[in-house]
């Protein structure tokens, strides 16, 4: 829980960098420094993405804009094997937080009315009261979209907020940064490139971490909580958690899901598809360890 919440402490929030991420829920290697060659620069202006949306703040009642997407403009480029969504030249993942500048009330879109009074108090007495604000933009590199993802974790941590909650804000943020490594290859994200390595390698640990904690946390919500779950049905989430845990290299739970999975009526071909090859690399690696 270290490394994903860590840089709060500028915002004044340093304390929430030591909590425990699931659990409290309202009743209901060594790396070379070697410097790699610079991409050719490409540069998308995500002006003409974005606009400006009006928000009026549910913790602090003040009226706010918050940059939303266009959603004409995105040209959807397929998907990952874990249906991590992927559009060509932007990606609409950065903005899915909104964060009330003057309160530090910070949610995904599909959750940020959904706060009860009492949660609402929580968030001023765990946030507001020592939250430094951000300098406005209107548009995010990464590192900025992170921190207001750090900001929705922190902010779902101290309300109280469901387990599906925090376990998707980690499968998104686990998402970005896998994002955030292609723009970097692309040459669309400007990185120190003589931290090259060190950077990628800290990225894919921190996907790790994250997805790890999704995981876990989705675990613990299909027991608790009914579907659809985040805007997800249990096929879905099952499948994505499966895809994942083989990631992670969790075969028992990999195993786990592709039973509950593969006797399902009605699943979609091409993810039957791809769980049917996970199964086949699991009997494969079985076989090498025989
Ligand atoms: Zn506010």
């Amino acid at each position: 829980m270290s490394s994903i919440l860590s840089g709060l402490k500028d915002l004044g929030l340093g304390n929430l960098e030591k909590k425990s991420l699931f659990g409290e829920e309202e009743k209901q290697a060594e790396v070379k420094n070697e410097p790699v060659q610079q991409p050719e620069k490409k540069q998308i202006d995500e002006h003409e993405y974005v606009f400006a949306k009006s928000h009026t703040c549910p913790v602090c009642f003040k009226d706010f804009k918050a940059p939303a997407i266009r959603q004409s403009k995105l040209r959807p480029a397929g998907m990952d094997k874990d249906l991590r969504p992927k559009f060509k030249n932007f990606d609409p993942m950065k903005y899915d937080v909104i964060l009330c500048p003057y309160c530090g009330y910070a949610a995904l879109g599909r959750f940020f009315h959904n706060i009860t009074p009492p949660q609402a108090k929580l968030v001023r007495e765990g946030i507001s009261r020592n939250f430094k604000p951000l300098p406005e933009r209107e548009v995010f590199n990464y590192d900025e979209a992170f921190v207001r993802y750090q900001l929705a974790l922190g902010n779902a941590m101290v309300k109280r907020g469901k387990n599906s909650e925090k376990a998707y804000l980690c499968l998104k943020m686990a998402w970005m940064l896998r994002s955030k490594k292609e723009a970097i290859e692309a040459g669309m994200e400007e990185i120190d490139r003589k931290d090259y390595l060190q950077i990628m390698e800290e990225l894919e640990q921190d996907e790790t971490e994250l997805l790890s904690n999704a995981i876990d946390g989705f675990m613990t919500a299909r027991q608790s909580e009914s579907f659809p779950m985040c805007g997800m049905d249990e096929v879905t989430l099952d499948y994505i958690i499966c895809m994942n845990a083989m990631k992670l290299k969790n075969y028992d739970l990999t195993n786990q899901m592709l039973n509950v999975l593969l006797v399902r009526s009605g699943l979609n071909p091409h993810l039957k598809d791809n769980l049917i090859e996970v199964k086949e690399e699991l009997r494969n690696l079985k076989k090498e360890d025989a």
